[in-house]
């Protein structure tokens, strides 16, 4: 063992977080390793020289490709793709779907399976432990290589990694549902909740890239937030950082499902839009057709989306106060109403948040979509699969060349 201090120990961990920095950026320069870690342009040099003569970062040319050698020097650099990869699975209320991507962040394969309503764990599991079969086939990655499988899941996930009560899948809650599935997949499993795992994803590859300070907005039936600061997401002491959907709005309001009164969810969630529109139309609609016709140009559809945004733009002017962030990604799929929905929120914030902070901040749609979680599950083994990979990772790479070798 190291003294803590002595310069190999130091060497050693600077090491360290050029690997954790590469694993996170994919493909990046030099330079921005050396603003991402806080190291000179000179240390990172030698470190990254150091990792390519072990073969475990390899160059790649200016749109990201394997360098072929030959013209300009490569400036772009990147984890050997091979070295290792990370598998994430989004459970959806009505869908389940797993991809596997390279430590160079690009996706090999990708599968989608629609699911019964209220599906269970057990069932989820089966399903989840067939895809990932299926995309380590497709992509040939090797599954002794994988650093591990990042789940989300569409509702509370204590730290404990016991999901919470949830109303969109009731057959999860009281589960340790990242032991049954690291048990069934032989694998380690990192859970988390969906408007996390979108924060990190847009964080990563989407509209929240080089944000300082990144809210994720997911409105869908339900209302939640996932916060990023200096890269890392906020979970708080428990993991319930982000219930942004029981921001109380009115202490006498209607009882809401947390069993508090008057929460955002009450007035703005997708349940409460539609079960609005329903009563006053006198025919069951969903949130779907809500956004249908509200893209058609239904006034009542158009009007009950834009006092959504409204009361939305409530509770994100409070959390601006506190927070401060440089963004607010809309996710979900009530992002599907566009400016019809996120006008309204800017106009509330603007009104409400003290003007710096109103002035410091964006409220942008997301760019991945309804992938966001999917990807958000990749991005949390490439955060907490760093250490772990970057011990083993020279004996790897030896294997790696072995196997290819004839
Ligand atoms: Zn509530």
């Amino acid at each position: 063992m190291d003294e803590p201090g002595s310069a190999h120990s130091l060497r050693a961990s600077n090491r360290l977080r050029v690997i954790q920095a590469l694993q996170l950026l994919g493909v990046t320069s030099r330079a921005h390793l050396a603003r991402h870690t806080g190291l000179s342009r000179s240390t990172v040099s030698t470190i990254v020289a150091g990792l390519q003569a072990e073969g475990m970062v390899v160059d790649r040319d200016a749109d990201g490709r394997a360098a072929t050698g030959g013209g300009r020097p490569p400036a772009l650099i990147a984890l050997d793709p091979g070295a290792g990869f990370a598998i994430g699975i989004d459970f959806g209320k009505r869908h389940l779907a797993v991809a596997l991507a390279d430590l160079s962040h690009e996706l090999l394969a990708e599968e989608w399976r629609e699911m019964a309503d209220d599906y269970d764990a057990e069932t989820g599991i089966a399903h989840a432990a067939e895809m990932v079969e299926l995309v380590l086939q497709a992509s040939g990655a090797d599954g002794g290589r994988v650093l591990g499988v990042g789940m989300g899941l569409p509702g509370p996930v204590h730290r404990s990694g016991v999901v919470g009560s949830s109303a969109i899948l009731p057959g999860w809650a009281g589960t340790h549902a990242a032991e049954l599935t690291g048990a069934r997949l032989a694998m380690e499993v990192w859970l988390g909740n969906d408007a996390n795992l979108g924060a990190l994803a847009e964080s990563t590859w989407g509209a929240g890239r080089d944000a300082c300070g990144l809210v994720y907005l997911k409105l869908a039936t339900g209302i939640g937030a996932g916060i990023v600061i200096d890269g890392r997401l906020f979970e708080g002491a428990g993991g319930t950082a982000g219930e942004i959907g029981h921001t109380s709005l009115d202490e006498t309001g209607d009882i809401c499902r947390c069993g508090s009164r008057g929460c955002l969810e009450t007035y703005a969630s997708g349940t409460a839009i539609a079960a609005l529109l329903s009563r006053s139309l006198g025919e069951t609609l969903t949130l779907d057709d809500v956004l249908e016709r509200a893209v058609g140009g239904d006034p009542g559809c158009r009007r009950a989306l834009a006092d959504a945004g409204r009361h939305i733009g409530v509770a994100v002017a409070n959390l601006c106060n506190l927070v401060n962030p440089e963004r607010i990604v809309v996710g979900g799929s009530m992002g599907h109403a566009g400016d019809l929905l996120l006008d309204p929120l800017r106009e509330s914030v603007k009104l409400r948040a003290i003007p710096s902070a109103a002035e410091d901040v964006d409220v942008v749609l997301g760019d991945l979509g309804e992938r966001a979680e999917l990807l958000g599950a990749i991005a949390l083994v490439l955060h907490e699969a760093g250490s772990a990979w970057s011990g083993r990772a020279p004996v790897m790479q030896k294997a790696a060349t072995a196997d290819t070798e004839p």
